[in-house]
């Protein structure tokens, strides 16, 4: 059972928008994209989200092209972590639009709006390197991890 705060960030039914946010940008991209949420970061958040990406596999993609947005939710603290394939790909500064657009429905405590639109926006940006192909499968799960 996950912490009581993870489980109220968001409901059972803004859970599965999220959800279906990362089904629809995968519909447009090879990309994959994860969400990861727990109750508190005790480091550096992009240096956390890259150990979670790793624990949960997120680097067994055929183009290392995983992306996994963390949040830690008592802290209103997130970070976007990609895999090498996406760094060796695209430019410096790639996902700044997506955080900054994440960073201000947080601000405002719109949780699963900040997640849908940045799952969006992160789709969008993706796209442009890694079009969907018709060989594509759903390589990562798009169900939210907690932790
Ligand atoms: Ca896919
Ligand atoms: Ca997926």
């Amino acid at each position: 059972m996950a912490d009581s705060d993870v489980e109220a960030f968001l409901t059972e039914a803004e859970e599965q928008q999220v959800v279906e946010a990362i089904l629809q940008a995968e519909r447009a991209t090879s990309g994959e994209i994860r969400v990861h949420i727990e109750p508190r970061c005790p480091i550096d958040p992009l240096e956390r989200a890259r150990e979670v990406f790793y624990r949960l596999k997120m680097d067994n993609t055929k183009d290392n092209n995983g992306v996994l947005i963390y949040v830690a939710v008592k802290e209103h603290k997130f970070a976007i972590y990609g895999g090498s394939g996406i760094n060796a790909a695209v430019p410096s500064g790639f996902w700044n639009s997506t955080c900054r657009l994440i960073e201000t429905h947080f601000r405002q405590k719109k949780f699963k709006q900040g997640l849908t639109e940045g799952i969006r926006m992160a789709g969008e940006e993706l796209k442009k390197f890694f079009p969907w192909k018709p060989s594509d499968t759903d390589e990562l799960s798009n169900e939210i991890s907690k932790g």
